[in-house]
């Protein structure tokens, strides 16, 4: 990624969220860079302008107001919830229960055949998004679409349904064995592991 132009990483380079190391992804990939999307929706305007915005592109790729806005725990849930806010509907939020299947707790439920949309921070195989997809069918829900604020996949991830992204990238990545931070000797960091973020 380069010194992005747009609003939405903007955002991520002002509140320090875009950071800057050598970080080993949950890929296993190691890169130079991460985007710690709780940095920017640790403040409310932000993560309310974001839900907003992501609210507004869900709408063009759907033909039906959805009643209901689903996220995966703990990532989605802040934007989840903003998003709804906009769209006048529910936020609910998924689970990994002890088996690691991804479930509806807390007393959630959806009617059959409510009208749904999926939204998680970012995407970056598509993975969490298409579980909670999978999740809201399985229990009688019609899932019209899904967002997230970023794209890390190029735009590459398929999750079942129409999705929509507000930044679209494709982060630098590579296998440990040939990482050119490595072979500098520079220690690899979990993101979410440090103190304090480098911008
Ligand atoms: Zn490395």
């Amino acid at each position: 990624m380069s010194e992005p132009k747009d609003p939405v990483l903007d955002l991520f380079f002002q509140t320090g969220a875009y950071l800057k190391g050598h970080f080993r992804l949950t890929s296993g990939q190691h890169s130079p860079e991460y985007l710690q999307c709780a940095l920017v929706l640790q403040y409310p305007e932000h993560a309310e302008k974001l839900g907003a915005q992501l609210a507004a592109a869900l709408k063009k790729i759907t033909d039906q107001a959805p009643r209901v806005v689903a996220s995966p725990a703990l990532g989605g849930v802040i934007i989840g919830h903003e998003v709804a806010r906009a769209l006048g509907a529910r936020a609910i939020f998924t689970e990994r229960d002890a088996s690691g299947k991804m479930i509806l707790r807390r007393g959630f439920s959806v009617e059959p055949g409510e009208a749904a949309v999926v939204v998680e921070d970012v995407v970056t195989t598509g993975g969490s998004t298409r579980e909670v997809v999978e999740c809201l069918t399985a229990a009688g829900a019609r899932v019209l679409a899904a967002g997230s604020i970023i794209d890390r996949s190029g735009g590459r991830a398929e999750v079942g349904v129409p999705r929509v992204a507000l930044a679209t990238l494709t982060v630098t990545a590579h296998p440990p064995e040939d990482c050119p931070l490595c072979r500098e000797g520079i220690p690899v960091t979990k993101p979410g592991s440090r103190p304090t973020p480098v911008a």
